[in-house]
């Protein structure tokens, strides 16, 4: 499975792992960093390209019934 590339310019809920906060960022800033702060206070929380898959796929999945 990859990153698709269409998906580069939507927007996409990436939430935070320690406090739960969701954020918004488009598809090709999760595609490009290694690491993220959450708008909590959380720093340089790792993002893993397995990750990055599954924030696409759910994006990809919510986005099927339009
Ligand atoms: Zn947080």
């Amino acid at each position: 499975m990859v990153l698709s590339t269409e998906l580069f310019d939507q927007d996409m809920i990436l939430q935070c792992p320690i406090c739960h906060r969701a954020m918004v960022r488009k598809g090709y800033w999760i595609k490009s960093v290694k690491t993220f702060t959450c708008d909590g206070g959380h720093n340089e929380m790792r993002l893993t390209y397995g990750q990055k898959i599954a924030i696409f796929e759910r994006h990809r999945q919510a986005t099927d019934n339009r």
